[in-house]
């Protein structure tokens, strides 16, 4: 009995003197992202395998969630049922300002910048077949608009809006989720499918590889305004050679932040955006659309909302604030 009862008093001073966490004391943070097929999905994932790698020094423990998409995971958060979320720009501004789509629900005033990611030009892909060439060609034509909840679809209704089109204007408003779109644009189901991610995805890549597809120039007059009004858009193109697409590709777009509340304590996000910048390197190689991102960059574009308290902790320990 006694060297039983030494022998657990060695383990408890040996993890004591690692530091390490007990089981009981883990806590458990999710980050809300989007089909598995998308980006999102993946930087939730990057983010998490990077936090996962010290668990035992500071007892987080982080799963990345396939949701609906942008506008899904600033509620969820706003709900407190997820501690961060990744959401395209121009809906971190318009929740935390109570706009547009939030203008019911009210400002979110605790929602928190952490810092922003890859940038998502506004993206649509064409069957050879449909004829569609410009985005004025998908007028009468059957196009995915995004499932609801999802960023895609949020930005979809503004544009349709700018160019002052009704949703009967499309012969056919599909509202698929992006995983289910590729294999419908393939198999005729609908003509054209519309999105807003980061370049190179997995979904695009696998359309244009696998049918008679191409992308499309997403500009005119309608578009040029909506940029030249809000700040959160701006100009983009998809490089030449980045898919099937021999000429740039001309579009707009709006950048990926990864967002929280004010609500969740300062130091859950100063571990969990140590874990990324620490690791700055091996973060950039988990997606290729991460190649050009820079830290003093990610730290100040694109977000609207406050920054975390703890995110501004770490930025300041860097001296990059
Ligand atoms: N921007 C898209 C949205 O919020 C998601 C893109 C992705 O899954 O990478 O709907």
């Amino acid at each position: 009995m006694k060297k039983i009862l030494k022998t657990l008093a060695a383990t408890a001073v040996v993890s004591l003197a690692y530091g390490g966490v007990n089981a009981a004391d883990q806590k458990f943070i999710s980050i809300g992202t989007g089909g598995v097929t998308g980006v999102y999905y993946p930087t939730g994932g990057a983010i998490c395998r990077l936090v996962n790698k010290n668990r035992k020094e500071h007892g987080l423990r982080c799963s990345a969630e396939s949701t609906g998409g942008s506008i899904y995971n600033i509620n969820t958060v706003r709900a407190g049922e997820l501690e961060f979320g990744v959401a395209q720009s121009d809906w971190q501004y318009h929740a935390y300002n109570g706009t547009s789509k939030f203008a019911d629900a009210g400002k979110f005033e605790k929602l928190r910048a952490v810092f922003s990611v890859h940038p998502e030009p506004v993206t649509v892909i064409a069957s050879d077949a449909s004829g569609v060439n410009t985005l004025a060609d998908v007028k009468g034509k059957r196009m995915n608009i995004g499932n609801p909840g999802s960023g895609t679809r949020g930005t979809w209704e503004v544009i349709e809006e700018a160019l002052g089109w009704k949703r009967n204007d499309l012969k056919l408003a599909a509202e698929m989720k992006s995983a289910e779109t590729g294999a419908a644009v393939c198999d005729g189901k609908i003509d054209a499918y519309f999105w807003l991610v980061g370049h190179p995805s997995a979904l695009t890549q696998e359309s244009l590889a696998s049918c008679a597809a191409h992308l499309v120039d997403v500009e005119g007059p309608a578009i040029d305004k909506l940029v030249a009004d809000n700040p959160f858009y701006r100009a983009a193109t998809i490089p030449a050679g980045m898919y099937n697409n021999k000429e740039d590709i001309k579009t707009f777009g709006v950048g990926a932040t990864f967002v929280s509340s004010a609500d969740v304590p300062a130091e859950t996000v100063y571990v969990v955006v140590k874990a990324v910048f620490e690791n700055f390197d091996q973060f950039k190689k988990l997606h290729p659309a991460f190649a050009n991102l820079k830290p003093e960059e990610m730290i100040k574009d694109s977000l609207s909302a406050p920054l975390h308290d703890g995110a501004v902790k770490y930025y300041k320990e860097k001296g990059w604030m």
